[in-house]
């Protein structure tokens, strides 16, 4: 039978059926002390398809670490066919400073591909393309919204055909939103060296959230059940559909205030609906929030103080709306999974 090669990462190889966490060199912080990247590499006894899955890009994006760190710990993973990279703290500086950026102040996920003598952001782009992505076939980065921000679990994708959007169902989050590539993203550069990358985007920035947490678990597996990469009977299939959305917009706030919502991520809404309201803070002057278009809530603010302008609710449009019932039958769908038996977790 045909028999994996050794691994490559780093300065490390993993032999076939091994495992080990890498540490790859990234440079020394401004106290001397030296600066990591650390990638866990499950590399099974058979070949097939390498993926990656990564948190952390932005630092205060979390909710991806914990994912990572429950994956890890699935039985499944003593079954791995082909190689499983897991990197949890892409963005190690923003990650230590609970904050979404580097130490000068740039957004990694905008400084692909990245150069060996570039800035920070640059230089740590570059050896995660090299080390990492340039390696694998699929990637599954994950995120969550910005701090102060809420996201439903989602799949960012950019086409709605092939093999991309075949894993993006399989996943299993209740929304697939088509949105463009962004210039200096990781999944833009990551498609110019030929591998897929899915995006995930759950929660919110510097919180947990046990859903959007069990959704991402879930959908890692079934991505790597769909490549083969795990056995099929030990993954559990979603038997909900997902919802896809070509176009969404941002409600934002028509003057500064204190912000009310009355609808919550998951809700649908219609066209013209008051949604919230902004108002001073004697109750003297208040503002209708209105739904421009008729859609479902996939985003919103968590802030209630808000500035004129504010992006309050981000509201996609798509094909179905009884999208209270889809998140209730998912979340009944997981408490059942023997994955999330209460031991496994804490
Ligand atoms: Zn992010």
């Amino acid at each position: 039978m045909d028999k994996a090669k050794p691994f490559r990462v780093g300065n490390v190889s993993v032999r076939p059926g091994g495992r080990q966490t890498v540490n790859i060199q990234i440079g020394f912080m401004s106290n001397h002390l030296p600066m990591h990247m650390s990638a866990h590499v499950i590399h099974g006894q058979k070949p097939g398809p390498v993926m990656f899955v990564s948190a952390a890009v932005h630092g205060d994006e979390i909710i991806g670490v914990e994912i990572i760190r429950r994956l890890l710990s699935a039985p499944v993973m003593n079954r791995v066919r082909g190689t499983l990279i897991a990197v949890p703290i892409v963005n190690a500086y923003g990650f230590l400073s609970h904050s979404r950026y580097l130490p000068d102040r740039r957004d990694l996920n905008r400084a692909f591909p990245g150069s060996s003598s570039g800035s920070l952001a640059a230089q740590l782009a570059e050896t995660f393309m090299r080390e990492i992505v340039a390696r694998a076939d699929v990637g599954i980065d994950l995120h969550s919204a910005a701090v102060h921000r809420e996201n439903l679990p989602q799949i960012r994708i950019t086409e709605d055909n092939g093999q991309l959007f075949e894993l993006a169902k399989s996943f299993g989050a209740p929304v697939i939103l088509k949105a463009p590539l962004r210039e200096g993203s990781m999944r833009q550069s990551a498609l110019e060296v030929g591998t897929k990358v899915l995006l995930y985007e759950a929660g919110e920035g510097l919180r947990f959230d046990e859903v959007a947490i069990r959704v991402g678990v879930s959908g890692v597996l079934r991505v790597m059940r769909a490549l083969g990469m795990v056995p099929a009977s030990a993954v559990r299939q979603s038997k909900m559909l997902p919802s896809l959305s070509r176009n969404s917009y941002w409600v934002r706030a028509p003057e500064g205030g204190i912000l009310r919502m009355y609808k919550a991520c998951g809700d649908s809404v219609a066209e013209g609906d008051v949604i919230g309201m902004v108002s001073d803070p004697f109750g003297e002057t208040e503002f209708e929030v209105v739904a421009k278009y008729g859609g479902l809530i996939i985003g919103r603010t968590r802030l209630p103080v808000v500035n004129q302008g504010d992006g309050l609710f981000h509201i996609a449009q798509v094909q179905k709306l009884d999208m209270a019932d889809h998140m209730e039958r998912i979340e009944k769908e997981l408490a059942a999974d023997p994955l999330y038996d209460e031991d496994e977790i804490i």
